[in-house]
């Protein structure tokens, strides 16, 4: 293994991007200590008189977690909210989607677990790239988040004497993972939704369903609205506000397969980062060790099989390659390489996602994978079939606790698997391999959660969010409720209190007018190309570079190919996309084709945003930069940062504005698990 420079060359970085003024003020106050940040901002926040309240509009964008939580709290608050999602119910955004369950620092079993060590654990898990002072604000309020669920009745799962009850999760020695069986996503978001409809009831948070956010408006420096389409009838119509918040989810979908529900997309995230929203790490991606492996080349979607399974499977490949296309279970212990107990014997199969993902990989890089053969390019252009699967093996834990046991804590996931391979889990291992699934990238924000754009709000997985370069399993939902139920609901209020002295603005305002326009001819320049590809085909291309190059292992070579093969990609769907059909009816090739092309635009920035971190961290694996024993290699001197870029205009660099990272209450450490 070898370490080269550090840095990217001067002349290769002049081809990519420019370097911008750094960010200093994060409107986090780091003269107190960490734990009285947050209390002082709640305090220092301006507060807006409930008389006031009701006179403001505040537009969320989502409906998940982030936003459902987010437009209840605001809601029952007395603001006027105006809510957006695409699907057909608030209850179908892809929260609903999370199984394994949400951290919080409760300490229920009594094994050492604190606010500071779950503040220590995520920023250690991300890699030491998340800005401390919000971390150690989402720690602080994450055992707030249980109580508010629990009344909500959140049925999380219990013990026999009826206290909750708490499992592991990866990366981590202490037991502080919430879970309602195999579908905590999906009882949260029926919390979450019932505080929302509540609102809804009470006349204070509109809903708006099955209404697609296709543009922000920014009028006067501000975001004062946005543009939706409806999906039904392709009505483009304007919203106007006093701030508007995004909670618009992950764009793991940029890769094509994904754990991600189909519609997942960064499309409003990508409108607001051209006008002036800064993008936060965009090349951050999380690939989840254990999904069910790929089947076949006509697959659209990657299923997940939650983590938690890692508490009690075993995941190993046979050592010898004879063997991979062997029963499993006649393959004698001797003869079995359980990799990760082997390799992180202090952790074992609950290893950090990054490092599981990365293992499994190598493995079967190794010609040590088992499954079915699928047929893969090499970069070089070449064909061949290989298994990309590892075992994850039950059997042990069905003799030490029984099979009773094991169903009651993960049957639905068991069933799942089964109805997808048609192989019985309980009797064979399962089959797992890493899957893209979640981004910590995102739009930049500060610590009141507000992004570059003033008035402009993001929050959950849409914000670059708090897990740096690796997010441990279980605190997506923490975050987004966090940032819903608790963050935003006291910090936008000081840019509200401002909002009396905002100049109106309806339809008529320029800015909203030109926000329109783009959106009209956008819609009819899509509709009018008639090419000869499909979006799915483009997609799937852009899919293909995204994993061959920007995937587990990224190399300088790799990325600057990726950068060539988008842009003609680009160019090839702006000139040779087929959309059929009409704007004014329900039209998902449409719908499709208009995320794709801001997934085209997206796919670049994040090769450019690993081309230029020339450092192994967490999810970011630059094969130029590993230590002798093939594990992540940060460089601290050199990349201690966030990196938020600035859109500067079609077939212009973008510009890197570096926000250092100050750590003052954790000592920033070589990640080890071993
Ligand atoms: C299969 C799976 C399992 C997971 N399990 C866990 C787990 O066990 N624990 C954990 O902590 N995390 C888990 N995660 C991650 C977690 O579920 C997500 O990060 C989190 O739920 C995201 O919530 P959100 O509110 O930010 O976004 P979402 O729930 O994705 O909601 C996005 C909302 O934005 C709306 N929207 C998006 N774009 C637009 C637009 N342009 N116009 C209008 N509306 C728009 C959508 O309609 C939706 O309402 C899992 C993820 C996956 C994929």
């Amino acid at each position: 293994m070898s370490v080269t420079s550090k840095e990217t060359s001067p002349e290769l970085a002049a081809q990519y991007w420019q370097v911008g003024d750094e960010i200093h003020d994060t409107k986090a106050d780091h003269g107190v200590p960490i734990e009285k940040i947050w209390p002082d901002r709640q305090f220092t926040s301006r507060l807006v008189n409930p008389a006031n309240r009701r006179k403001m509009t505040v537009i969320i964008v989502g409906t998940g977690l982030a936003g459902g939580a987010a437009a209840a709290t605001l809601g029952e608050a007395g603001y006027r909210v105006e809510n957006f999602c695409y699907q057909d119910s608030p209850r179908r955004a892809h929260s609903i989607a999370a199984q394994g369950g949400i951290n919080a620092a409760k300490n229920y079993k009594y094994d050492g677990d604190s606010v500071y060590r779950l503040f220590y654990d995520t920023v250690k898990g991300g890699d030491y790239r998340a800005r401390e002072t919000n971390v150690y604000r989402l720690a602080a309020v994450s055992a707030n988040i249980i109580d508010q669920c629990v009344a909500q009745g959140v049925p999380f799962a219990r013990e026999y004497g009826g206290l909750l009850d708490n499992r592991s999760f990866g990366g981590v020695q202490v037991q502080r993972t919430f879970y309602a069986r195999g579908q905590t996503g999906q009882q949260l978001l029926i919390g979450a939704y019932q505080a929302l409809e509540r609102q809804v009831n009470a006349g204070t948070v509109h809903m708006h369903t099955r209404h697609e956010m296709v543009e922000v408006v920014v009028a006067d420096g501000r975001a004062r609205g946005i543009i939706t389409r409806d999906m039904v009838t392709g009505k483009i119509e304007e919203w106007f506000g006093d701030a508007v918040v995004l909670a618009t989810g992950g764009y793991g979908n940029v890769f094509f397969l994904s754990t991600n529900a189909m519609g997942c997309n960064v499309t409003a995230n990508w409108r607001a980062h051209r006008k002036g929203a800064f993008f936060g790490n965009p090349c951050f991606t999380q690939i989840h060790p254990t999904c069910i492996p790929v089947a076949g080349e006509n697959q659209s979607k990657l299923t997940l099989m939650s983590e938690s399974l890692r508490n009690d499977g075993r995941i190993w490949v046979p050592k010898k390659a004879e063997d991979c296309e062997k029963d499993p279970r006649q393959i004698p212990e001797e003869d079995r390489d359980y990799y990760l107990e082997r390799i992180y014997p202090s952790f074992g199969n609950l290893v950090p996602r990054d490092i599981a993902s990365r293992q499994a990989k190598y493995r079967c890089d190794e010609g040590l994978g088992v499954g079915p053969k699928v047929k893969e390019v090499d970069s070089d252009g070449t064909e061949h079939m290989r298994s990309r699967g590892v075992y994850l093996d039950f059997s042990e834990a069905i003799q030490r606790l029984g099979k009773d046991a094991v169903e009651k804590k993960y049957g639905n996931l068991f069933d799942m698997y089964q109805r997808i391979t048609d192989e019985n889990p309980y009797e064979v291992p399962m089959r797992i391999y890493p899957a893209v699934h979640y981004t910590m990238g995102g739009l930049w924000v500060d610590y009141d959660l507000q992004s570059t754009i003033p008035g402009l709000f993001v929050t959950g997985e849409a914000n670059f969010s708090d897990h740096g370069a690796n997010r441990l399993g279980a605190s997506a939902l923490m975050q987004g409720l966090a940032d819903g139920y608790f963050v935003l609901p006291n910090t936008i209020t000081d840019y509200l209190a401002d909002s009396p002295k905002f100049s109106k603005i309806d339809q008529k305002h320029p800015a909203a007018i030109e926000a329109r326009q783009a959106v009209e001819s956008r819609v009819n320049k899509l509709l009018s190309i008639n090419g000869s590809r499909t979006v799915d085909s483009i997609h799937k291309e852009l899919g293909h570079i995204m994993w061959e190059y920007c995937g587990m292992e990224r190399n300088e070579a790799g990325l600057t190919k990726a950068i060539g093969l988008i842009r003609n990609l680009r160019n090839e769907f702006w000139t040779n996309v087929k959309v059929t059909g009409v704007n004014e009816e329900l039209n998902q090739t449409l719908e499709r084709a208009g995320r794709l092309a801001d997934f085209l635009e997206l796919g670049e920035l994040m090769c450019v945003d690993a081309l230029h971190r020339r450092e192994s961290c967490g999810g970011h694996f630059r094969a130029e930069s590993q230590t002798e024993e093939g594990e992540a290699l940060r460089h601290d001197d050199t990349y201690q940062y966030v990196a938020a870029w600035e859109w500067t205009g079609e077939g212009h660099k973008p510009v890197l504005h570096k926000e250092p990272l100050i750590y003052k209450s954790i000592q920033v450490k070589q990640r080890s698990y071993k």
